[in-house]
């Protein structure tokens, strides 16, 4: 009987539950060195799109049992006011640290990071990022 309750539990199927919330935020930057008008300081109303996955639910900052992914407000901090921490009515060039462009590329890998420092190992992330209403860039990294 050992066996066979053994068995059922490696067949018993791993639980995954995902978030998804979409915010903007306004904010103007230039691509430096690009040589075309994106070069020159200008400005864009950015979607970003967050999905925080995990296989277990936990405890959060604001909730002490362990019934959630994320809180959407951890998700969401990029929205707030440059002034309170997040990004809006910034200039990219300026928050962005040494090393990263402004390119949708390098915000998403930016947001990712800074979301993950906010968040447990267990939640996986994937972040989106949209400078118009028909392109989006998606950046996630594997542990
Ligand atoms: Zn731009």
């Amino acid at each position: 009987m050992l066996g066979s309750s053994k068995s059922f539990w490696l067949l018993k199927k791993m639980p995954k539950w995902k978030l998804s919330t979409e915010f903007s935020f306004d904010a103007a930057h230039f691509i430096r060195d690009y040589d075309g008008p994106c070069g020159r300081m200008h400005g864009h109303t950015y979607r970003v799109r967050v999905e925080a996955s995990a296989t277990k639910l936990l405890p959060t900052e604001y909730c002490p049992h362990p019934a959630m992914v994320a809180d959407y407000r951890t998700l969401r901090w990029a929205k707030k006011d440059v002034l309170q921490g997040g990004l809006d009515h910034c200039v990219l060039n300026d928050v962005m640290p040494e090393g990263y462009e402004t390119t949708a590329e390098m915000i998403a890998q930016y947001i990712y990071e800074k979301t993950a420092e906010r968040l447990p190992k267990e939640v996986k992330l994937k972040i989106a990022v949209s400078e118009t209403p028909n392109s989006w860039a998606e950046y996630e990294a594997d542990d």
